[in-house]
């Protein structure tokens, strides 16, 4: 739905909420096997992604996103040496993630090379680590990867993904998440997107549930700004192997040597105080 050609709408039904943007041009539009990706170019956001009807990626905002979902994570293990990502196609996360001199390697397993494709064309300012030697891109199904990963495997899991529907759906499940655990190291995080705390508290109700029956110790979820996600407002939910999952290296991430637009050692402490509702209306 649009309110006029100059304008593009997310109307989620869901949510009951739309997010619209003017544009000056639609960029790209392809049916990729697994789904519709569209590029347009805003009059105030930059180059837009958007795939099955839903935003991803913009030139703005996405570095509020892209930093809560990997920095915390990141300064939370001791020393976070091999990192996955599922998902994460517009690579992101994934220049993130190289920021830490002690990463050794990132691999990111997208579904869809189409997406990764799409980002180094339109939004290449996100794909300039690609070509890092401690980069690893592959594009098949992360559920599958992740199930046949051998125990101990990862430091950091971060799953970087669309909604849970389509390919997607299986990275919300209980058989994914306990994948994970067993392909964590001892000291591991598992960090995923969790949708917004406003209209998705069942969801995140879910996951904590589902985190704590696969044996991870301790959760919690993160909320940041997210402009052109639904409410405007998002989570990102980490799960850790063993501890607590606020126990953070905050003198490392004070005198961390790369610069950040969001993220910082007093936003990771401020995205740790939960909210009252959390506990009032989401139980956690
Ligand atoms: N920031 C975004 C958000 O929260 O809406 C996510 C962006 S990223 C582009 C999401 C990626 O997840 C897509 O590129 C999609 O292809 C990928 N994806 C979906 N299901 C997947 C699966 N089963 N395995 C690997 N990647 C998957």
């Amino acid at each position: 739905m649009s309110l006029n050609e100059n304008w593009f709408t997310e109307a989620n039904e869901e949510t009951g909420t739309g997010f619209s943007l003017k544009i000056k041009a639609k960029l790209y539009e392809e049916q990729t096997p697994f789904q519709k990706l569209e590029i347009y170019d805003t009059e105030t956001f930059g180059k837009l992604m958007i795939l099955d009807g839903c935003t991803m990626v913009s030139t703005r905002d996405n570095f509020l996103y892209h930093e809560m979902m990997s920095h915390p994570a990141l300064f939370t293990v001791k020393a976070p040496k091999r990192v996955l990502i599922i998902g994460g196609g517009d690579c992101g996360t994934l220049k993130e993630v190289l920021k830490h001199p002690e990463v050794e390697l990132a691999q990111q397993i997208d579904i869809d090379e189409a997406v990764t494709l799409a980002s180094e064309k339109y939004f290449p300012e996100l794909c300039e680590s690609n070509n890092d030697p401690r980069a690893e891109l592959k594009f098949i199904d992360g559920i599958k990867w992740v199930a046949e990963s051998a125990p101990g495997s990862y430091d950091v899991i971060i799953v970087d993904s669309t909604d849970p529907v389509g390919p997607a759906l299986g990275l919300f499940s209980v058989e994914f998440y306990q994948n994970c655990f067993n392909a964590l190291s001892e000291g591991g995080v598992l960090v995923q997107q969790s949708e917004s705390p406003l209209t998705h508290q069942t969801l995140l109700k879910e996951m904590h549930t589902a985190f704590k029956e696969v044996g991870f110790s301790d959760t919690k979820t993160l909320p940041f700004p997210q402009p052109i996600y639904p409410t405007g407002w998002w989570s990102c939910t980490m799960a850790v192997k063993a501890g607590q999952a606020e126990a953070f290296r905050e003198t490392d991430s004070t005198n961390k040597d790369f610069k950040t637009r969001y993220y910082n050692a007093g936003i990771h402490k401020g995205a740790l105080a939960s909210p009252p509702m959390f506990a009032d209306e989401i139980g956690i």
